[in-house]
C-alpha cells in the first residue's frame, strides 16, 4: 500500500503560513505584514499588492484557478463566492492571472441574501468583505478544483457587522486591553498581548448514505422527526471509547489528513456515548482561528463523509433517546510570551492572580448567565440541553473540591489558609494557600466547568459556530476586569484590596458554583432557591440578548452596537421558526405520503389475513387484536396530524420574529411529539418489511 502518510509533511502544506510568507515575501514587506498581523497596523496597498500577488503564485502552485473571500454570515455557515484569477483577455487572445491587493482586502460580495436582520433594506444592501490577517489564508482542493480561501469579515456599508468574524475580532481586542491592564497591576511588565485560547471538541453522527437518503426527515431537517427507540441503545456503554471500526477509522484517516494539510491541527478522535457517534478534537489555538478552523472541521466531516458512503450528521440530537452532540468550549487566557493566566501556577505570586482571574470570571458567568446561556440556543440544541444527558440548561460552575474548598474558606472568613491535599501553607500572601497543580476533579454533568488551566463551555451545540459563545465570554470577562482594574488602580494598598475584592465576589457568587449532580431534580429546585435562571429553550433566551444589561456591556467594549444586537435577536427568532416550520412540515408530508399509507397497506394485508383465518376455522384473535391496536394507533396519528397541519398553517398569520417563534415552540412543537408517539408506537407493531424508512437500529448499529 503506497498509504504511508508524513504528517510533518503535510502538516500545513496548504496554508499560506508564516514559513511561506517568510520564503516569498521579500523582507520588507514580511516585516509589514507582521506588523499588521500582530500590531493591527493598516496594510498600505503597495505592500497589499505584493502578497497578493505572492499568494497568488503560490495558489496557482497549489492548483488554484479561483479565490474567495471566506466569511461567516449568520446562517451559521460559511460563505464564498468564487473568482478566477483571470483578467481581460490581451489582444493576442491570452488571458493573464491576476490578484490585487486591493482584490486581497477587500471585497464586494452582492450578498443581499444573507440575514441582516433589518440592518440592510435591499437598496443599501453592498455588503464587504475585509482580510482577517491574523488567521492564515489556505488552497482548498477537492471535486471543484482549488480554491484560494481568504478569511474575511463581512460588514454592511455601513460598518455594522454581518456575520460571527467582526465581533469576535472587537471582543478579542476589549479582553486583551482589559487583561493587560490587569496584570499590570499584578507586576506583568512584559507581556504585550493576551489572546484567548480556545479549543473546541466537535461531536457527531456517522450513517450509511443509503440509509440516510431513505429518511426524508434526516434530509430536510438534519434530525429524525420519527423514530422508535432500538431493542439496544447505549445502556452498555460498549460504543464510547471502544475500538474505532474499519470503515470509520479510513474515515478518519482522510479527515485527519485534509484537516492536517489545511493546518487544522486534528489530534484526538475517539467513539462517543451512543452508538455511531464520534468526536474530533484539534489542539488549541488562538480565537478566531480556533473557530475559523471548527468551520473547516464541520466541512471536512460532511465532505469526506460522501466520499467514503457515509452520511456525518452533524445536528444536536439527530435522535431521540440516544445521546446528542455537543461542541465542548475549551477557553482560556494566554499572553503573547505563552503563560496561561488560567494556570494555577507554583509560585505564590501566580496563585493570587490566578485566583483573583478566577473569582473574576465566576463574577462574570454569574452576572451573565443569561447571556452565556443564550449564546448557545439553536433550535437543535433545546432537545439536548436539559434533558437528562449534556449539561442542564442553568448555567452553573463546576470548580473540583479543592478550589471549592478555598472559595468556601474565602467566603466563610475572608481568608484561605489550607488547600485540601496539598496541605501546603506557606502562600508568601498572607491569606491564600498554595494549590495543587492538578486541582479539579471532573464533572461531565457541568455546563461551564474548570479542567486543570482553563474553562470548558459544554452547552454549545455541535452545528453551531463557536463564535458566538466566544464573544460573549470574552466581552464578559473584559467588563470584570475592567470594573476591578477601576478599583484596584485607585487603591493605596494594592494587596488589601485584591483580598477584598476576592472577599466580595466570592460571596456575592459563590451561589454560581456547583459541583453536583447537574442532570438531577434536586438541581433545578436547588439553582432555583439560589436564583439563578433557568432557560429552558432557545426562544425563551433570545431576549437576554437584548436586555439593558447586555446592550451596556456590549457597547461598552464596542463589540456590539444595540442595533446589531436587536439585529441579531431578530435573525434568531426567524432562524427558530424556519427551522420548526421545515420540521413540520417534513412531518406531516411523511406521515401522509408515506406512513400512513404503509399503515393502511398493513392494515388492508391484516383485515384479509382475519378473514382468510375466520374462513379456515382457526383462531384469528391475535390476528384481529393487531388490527384494533394499528387501527387505533392509525385513528391516533391522523387525528394528530391534523392538528400538527392546522397549527403550522396558522403561523403564517402570526408577526414574524418574536411572536411566530413563540408560536411554533408553544403550537406547533408540542403538535408534533403528539405525532411522533402512535407514529412511533405503530413502528414496534407494523411488519419490518413494510415500514416506509430504516429504523433507528437500521441506522445507527449498521454503520
Ligand atoms: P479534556 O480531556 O480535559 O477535555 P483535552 O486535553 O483533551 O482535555 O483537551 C480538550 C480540548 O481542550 C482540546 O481541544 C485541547 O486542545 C483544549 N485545551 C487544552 N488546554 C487548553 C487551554 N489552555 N486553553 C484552551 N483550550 C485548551
Ligand atoms: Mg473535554
Amino acid at each position: 500500500m503506497s498509504d504511508f502518510m508524513n504528517v510533518a509533511e503535510i502538516f500545513g502544506e496548504n496554508v499560506f503560513n508564516d514559513t511561506v510568507m517568510q520564503e516569498r515575501l521579500p523582507k520588507k514587506v514580511y516585516k509589514d505584514l507582521k506588523k499588521t498581523i500582530e500590531d493591527g497596523k493598516e496594510l498600505d496597498l503597495v505592500t497589499a499588492d505584493v502578497i497578493a500577488h505572492e499568494m497568488k503564485e503560490w495558489a496557482i502552485e497549489k492548483g488554484a484557478t479561483h479565490y474567495t473571500h471566506w466569511f461567516q454570515p449568520l446562517t451559521g455557515a460559511t460563505a464564498e463566492k468564487h473568482d478566477s484569477f483571470i483578467s481581460a483577455p490581451m489582444p493576442s487572445g491570452k488571458v493573464l492571472m491576476s490578484f490585487s491587493g486591493k482584490e486581497l482586502i477587500k471585497g464586494e460580495p452582492d450578498a443581499s441574501s444573507f440575514p441582516s436582520g433589518g440592518l440592510r433594506a435591499t437598496f443599501e444592501a453592498r455588503g464587504y468583505t475585509a482580510w482577517d490577517c491574523t488567521s492564515p489564508a489556505f488552497v482548498r482542493q477537492d471535486a471543484g478544483g482549488a480554491t484560494l480561501c481568504i478569511p474575511t469579515a463581512f460588514c454592511s456599508y455601513k460598518g455594522e457587522a454581518l456575520d460571527q468574524k467582526t465581533p469576535l475580532l472587537r471582543s478579542m481586542e476589549a479582553i486583551n486591553k482589559e487583561t493587560l491592564r490587569l496584570i499590570r497591576l499584578f507586576g506583568n511588565t512584559t507581556a504585550k498581548k493576551v489572546l484567548p485560547s480556545v479549543g473546541a471538541e466537535q461531536e457527531y453522527f456517522l450513517v450509511d448514505r443509503e440509509a440516510y437518503l431513505k429518511r426524508k426527515d434526516l434530509v430536510f431537517t438534519g434530525r429524525t422527526l420519527f423514530g422508535a427507540m432500538p431493542p439496544k441503545g447505549q445502556e452498555l456503554d460498549d460504543h464510547y471509547f471502544g475500538s474505532i471500526r474499519e470503515r470509520i477509522a479510513s474515515y478518519m484517516k482522510d479527515v485527519n489528513e485534509e484537516l492536517w494539510k489545511l493546518g487544522v491541527t486534528a489530534k484526538t478522535q475517539h467513539n462517543e456515548a451512543a452508538p455511531a457517534q464520534h468526536e474530533l478534537a484539534p489542539i488549541y489555538a488562538q480565537c478566531n482561528v480556533a473557530v475559523d478552523h471548527n468551520q473547516l472541521v464541520m466541512e471536512i466531516l460532511k465532505k469526506v463523509a460522501s466520499r467514503h458512503g457515509l452520511h456525518c450528521l452533524l445536528h444536536e440530537k439527530p435522535f431521540a433517546g440516544v445521546n446528542g452532540s455537543g461542541k465542548h468550549n475549551n477557553w482560556s487566557l494566554t499572553t503573547d510570551d505563552g503563560k496561561n493566566l488560567l494556570d494555577p501556577g507554583n509560585t505564590p505570586h501566580d496563585n493570587i492572580q490566578f485566583l483573583f482571574i478566577l473569582i473574576c470570571i465566576l463574577r462574570a458567568v454569574d452576572n451573565y448567565a443569561g447571556l452565556l446561556r443564550e449564546s448557545a440556543a439553536d433550535p437543535g440544541n433545546d432537545h439536548r440541553l436539559g434533558a437528562a444527558e449534556a449539561p442542564p440548561a442553568i448555567i452553573s460552575v463546576f470548580l473540583g473540591e479543592q478550589l471549592e474548598d478555598v472559595l468556601e474558606q474565602l467566603v466563610a472568613t475572608g481568608e484561605a489558609t489550607r488547600s485540601i491535599e496539598t496541605g501546603k501553607l506557606e502562600t508568601g500572601v498572607r491569606t491564600l494557600p498554595d494549590l495543587a497543580k492538578d486541582a479539579t476533579d471532573r464533572n461531565r454533568t457541568s455546563p461551564f466547568a474548570f479542567t486543570n488551566n482553563k474553562f470548558e463551555f459544554r452547552m454549545v451545540g455541535s452545528r453551531d459556530s463557536v463564535a458566538a459563545p466566544n464573544i460573549v465570554l470574552n466581552t464578559i470577562v473584559a467588563d470584570v476586569f475592567s470594573e476591578a482594574c477601576d478599583i484596584l488602580e485607585q487603591a493605596d494598598d494594592f494587596e488589601m484590596a485584591v483580598h477584598d475584592l476576592i472577599k466580595e465576589y466570592a460571596i456575592q457568587h459563590q451561589r454560581i458554583v456547583f459541583n453536583g449532580n447537574g442532570y438531577s431534580e434536586e438541581w433545578v429546585e436547588e439553582a432555583k432557591r439560589r436564583g439563578l435562571p433557568n432557560i429552558k429553550s432557545m426562544v425563551e433566551s433570545i431576549d437576554e440578548m437584548v436586555s439593558d444589561k447586555a446592550v451596556k456591556v456590549f457597547e461598552k467594549f464596542g463589540v456590539f452596537t444595540k442595533a446589531e444586537l436587536e439585529s441579531r435577536a431578530e435573525i434568531k427568532y426567524e432562524a427558530y421558526a424556519k427551522a420548526l416550520n421545515i420540521e413540520a412540515r417534513s412531518m406531516i408530508d411523511i406521515a401522509s405520503k408515506h406512513i400512513i399509507p404503509a399503515v393502511i397497506r398493513y392494515t388492508k394485508e391484516l383485515a384479509e389475513t382475519v378473514n382468510a383465518v375466520r374462513e379456515a376455522g382457526a383462531d384469528y384473535e391475535v390476528q384481529a387484536d393487531i388490527l384494533h391496536k394499528v387501527s387505533r394507533l392509525l385513528k391516533e396519528a391522523k387525528t394528530a396530524l391534523e392538528k400538527l397541519e392546522i397549527v403550522t398553517y396558522q403561523a403564517v398569520d402570526k408577526q414574524e420574529g418574536k411572536e411566530q417563534a413563540f408560536w411554533f415552540y408553544e403550537e406547533v412543537s408540542p403538535a408534533m411529539e403528539a405525532l411522533r408517539k402512535p407514529v412511533d408506537e405503530l413502528e414496534m407493531i407494523v411488519a419490518k418489511d413494510m415500514w416506509p424508512m430504516p429504523s433507528y437500529g437500521d441506522l445507527i448499529f449498521e454503520v
